[in-house]
């Protein structure tokens, strides 16, 4: 029998690895991705970057913003998860052994990273290795993971993609998807702008802040719940530490919905130009919660601000990485602070709200898979999360279309 034809919106961590998966069981996918073709080491210049209370980052282009990330790989949401029935141990195991996810050895750990570690420990709190998708044959230690990899030593959803086309997955790039169709409530494909792509299935995966839009246009309360895992970079003098040129996030401290780990920002220059630092002297860890999921993307604004709660934890994290820094050398009188960022954008098609346990809206057919389906901020690095919910929803896909 023919298989279904799908199309996934978006090829970032959440959409290539469900087409990947799809297109493995034999379904016809096609991806539509609003971004162009690029090298990953030109991913940079395509960040989007959204001002509003947070500021929020993420890349438009082939591989989405898998293609800025710094490889941190941990699992997250799992309890939660397994609380309202989802158990993703099986998915988890099957992407870190696709990913070979795994703790980096002592030569890619630089100078700046092993006093912070050495300085956290004396102070009491431990800093252990953060898991990485990151091939330490291939890396060569630049502190540009987020600018995207030069050597390829970082996966990325290129990969996924490649093994996608393989399986006869039709990739099309500089094509946003501007509506999707139904009928009968049931979805029949979607149109980008005036162009028709018809399918069985659709799965939306076109990030936190886009996905909901869509939704919204066919009258689906999407957009609300929006966190982005709120981070400052914490940072000070060192001189000629070098510590911009070392593998960021190499290491982290977890606390109650707090992590804190070794992290350069550029911004910090700018704040310490009085005392003339240059890239070099910097050094800096950041710090990131579990924010409060309060803000939301409607069809033409972002909202998103940090909460009283929210400022509380940025402020307990902040006063630990500045006794952290000061204990590793840094001149108290130059420690300074970025603004509140965020990179984790997700939340605003969560699970039990927008989508079911199946991660299917209430139009037949019509699914969701990317950061949007969190039902609560991580605190921490989601892409390994998303990627085994969506190889999840690849499975669930096969299943129920199997003999349709
Ligand atoms: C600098 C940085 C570092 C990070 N480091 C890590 C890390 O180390 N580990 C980790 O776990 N997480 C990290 N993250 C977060 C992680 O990258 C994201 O949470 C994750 O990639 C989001 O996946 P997604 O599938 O939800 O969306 P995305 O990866 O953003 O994919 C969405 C895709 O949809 C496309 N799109 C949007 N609208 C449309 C449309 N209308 N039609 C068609 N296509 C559309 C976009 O171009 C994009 O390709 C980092 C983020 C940043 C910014």
């Amino acid at each position: 029998m023919k298989k279904k034809d799908v199309i996934v919106v978006g090829s970032g961590a959440g959409g290539a690895t469900v087409a990947k998966e799809l297109a493995k069981s034999g379904f016809k996918v096609t991806v539509l991705e609003k971004g162009p073709t690029v090298k990953m080491k030109k991913a940079h210049e395509h960040y989007e970057i959204i001002n509003t209370g947070v500021e929020i980052s993420q890349t438009v282009c082939i591989g989405g913003t898998s293609a800025v990330t710094i490889g941190n790989a941990v699992r997250t949401c799992e309890k939660y998860l397994k609380k309202i029935g989802i158990n993703l141990e099986e998915e988890f195991k099957e992407i870190e052994n696709e990913l070979s996810v795994q703790t980096l050895p002592d030569s890619h750990f630089g100078k700046g990273t092993t006093m912070l570690m050495d300085a956290a420990e004396s102070l009491g709190f431990h800093m252990e290795k953060m898991p990485k998708f990151i091939n330490p044959e291939k890396c060569e230690p630049c502190g540009k993971c987020a600018f995207g990899c030069s050597k390829n030593a970082k996966w990325t959803t290129e990969v996924f993609i490649e093994e996608a086309k393989q399986y006869g997955t039709i990739v099309i790039d500089n094509t946003p998807v501007t509506h999707i169709l139904i009928e009968n409530s049931k979805v029949t494909g979607v149109k980008c702008h005036n162009k028709i792509f018809r399918s069985d299935i659709v799965i939306l995966s076109a990030g936190a802040i886009q996905t909901p839009r869509l939704l919204q246009k066919i009258g689906i309360r999407a957009g609300k719940n929006l966190f982005v895992d709120t981070f400052v970079t914490v940072g000070g003098i060192i001189k000629k530490i070098k510590f911009n040129k070392e593998l960021m996030m190499n290491s982290v401290i977890k606390l109650d919905n707090i992590v804190i780990a070794p992290h350069f920002s550029g911004l910090l220059v700018e704040k310490l130009k009085d005392f003339k630092a240059r890239k070099k002297d910097i050094i800096g860890l950041m710090v990131k919660i579990a924010d409060e999921s309060t803000g939301e993307v409607t069809p033409d604004e972002v909202i998103k601000f940090n909460t009283a709660n929210d400022v509380e934890l940025l402020a307990k994290g902040s006063a630990i990485a500045g006794a952290i820094l000061t204990h590793a050398g840094v001149e108290p009188k130059t420690l300074v602070s970025t603004y509140a960022r965020g990179a984790h954008p997700g939340g605003t098609a969560a699970i039990g709200d927008v989508v079911d346990k199946n991660l299917e809206t209430e139009i037949k057919g019509l699914y969701v898979a990317d950061a949007s389906i969190f039902p609560e901020a991580p605190g921490a690095p989601p892409v390994l999360t998303i990627l085994a919910l969506a190889k999840r929803l690849g499975k669930h896909i096969s299943s129920e279309y199997e003999n349709s």
